[in-house]
């Protein structure tokens, strides 16, 4: 039987999506379910008789979104063309609608960028019916979605939000990864802001573990060059506040390399890494006093950064005008002179670089 959540939301596991998909699924909350979110590795609806090939189901496609083209801006970590949800009417009568948005329960999935069309969904579901959320299990994905939701038309923290599910279903345990995930969605105010540090830390993190893992390095990565103004997505919003932008400049020939915006920050010392890390390098205790301060930042990778383009792992960056060493890049992470990790890395001294407004 689906858990009651909430008026019209229930969650569940694929038996209690199959029983509903076959229309013996009853009434939710004093009317019959309109809508069924599945969270499955696969978004087909042939997931279902392949777990019970018995069942029959008949579909109907209303459409497919996929994920965003390479000038989207700012950045999300989906590879472009990727499939976000399929959307399609179900069941006896084709009454149902059926969203599917493939997701696995791993702790490296990426969750974020599919939270808001599943909460944007069961939204629509609510206000036009009953909405059941299932994944495999009815534990972990959606568990981790049914959580989102509360956190955003709640504002509550994830903490109570997780405590407020509990209470409908005591087994829910999104995995670490998806804990981790909503935590940022909380920071972010109950939203994927993709302008956010937050969410460009996040997507460098996913890109880079695609890239250990050996997909092919790909342009639509890089964001814009902020040393060419004819780059289409420069400036393209609020023009009078762009004049103000802070920006870095090459220390010996003048060239942008960066603006505020591509810049993910970090809090200095964060990670617990740092002591160890003064220990090892001199073996002086007093060491670990000094250099709080960054001595250099982190930005975005950048269309201008060539080295990373042609695929190395780690390398220079180098000024693409006049070739003067600004810093270093590495996939695997590098630590800041304040002790944090970050992870991908691209590095620019700040020693190498003025500061300017542009
Ligand atoms: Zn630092
Ligand atoms: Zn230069």
């Amino acid at each position: 039987m689906p858990h009651l959540v909430r008026d019209r939301l229930f969650f569940g596991n694929i038996g209690d999506a199959a029983d509903v998909l076959q229309g013996g699924g009853g009434g939710g909350g004093g009317g019959e379910f309109t809508h069924v979110l599945s969270l499955l590795s696969s978004a087909s609806i042939s997931f279902f008789t392949e777990w019970r090939p018995t069942l029959s189901i008949p579909t109907e496609e209303i459409c497919k979104v996929y994920a965003g083209g390479a000038d989207e801006s700012p950045k999300k970590s989906l590879a472009p063309g990727k499939l976000l949800c399929a959307r399609e009417r179900a069941g006896p009568g084709l009454k149902l609608v059926r969203m599917a948005v493939p997701l696995r329960d791993t702790e490296d999935e990426n969750l974020l960028d599919y939270l808001e069309v599943c909460l944007d969904f069961i939204d629509e579901g609510r206000k036009e019916g009953s909405v059941l959320v299932h994944c495999f299990a009815g534990v972990s994905r959606s568990a981790a979605i049914v959580i989102g939701y509360l956190m955003r038309t709640e504002q509550k923290s994830l903490e109570d939000a997780l405590e407020s599910l509990k209470e409908s279903c005591e087994f829910v345990c999104p995995n670490d990864g998806f804990l981790d995930q909503l935590k940022m969605f909380e920071e972010m105010g109950f939203k994927v802001d993709t302008a956010s540090p937050i969410y460009k830390r996040f997507r460098l993190k996913i890109i880079g573990q695609s890239y250990q893992l050996g997909a092919k390095i790909d342009g639509s990565i890089f964001e814009a060059d902020p040393g060419l103004s004819s780059e289409p997505n420069f400036c393209a919003d609020a023009p009078k506040e762009s004049e103000q932008k802070t920006a870095y400049r090459c220390k010996k020939c003048r060239r942008i390399v960066a603006l505020e915006e591509n810049v993910v920050s970090h809090v200095p010392g964060e990670g617990e890494t740092s002591f160890e890390w003064h220990k090892r390098k001199s073996g002086n205790p007093f060491n670990r006093f000094q250099e709080k301060e960054c001595s250099s930042f982190f930005v975005e990778p950048l269309k201008w950064m060539t080295s990373v383009k042609d695929g190395a792992l780690e390398g220079k960056l180098s000024c693409i005008h006049c070739d003067a060493r600004l810093g270093y890049f590495n996939w695997s992470g590098i630590q800041c002179s304040c002790g944090s990790w970050i992870t991908p890395a691209f590095q620019i001294h700040k020693s190498k670089v003025d500061i300017s407004t542009t």
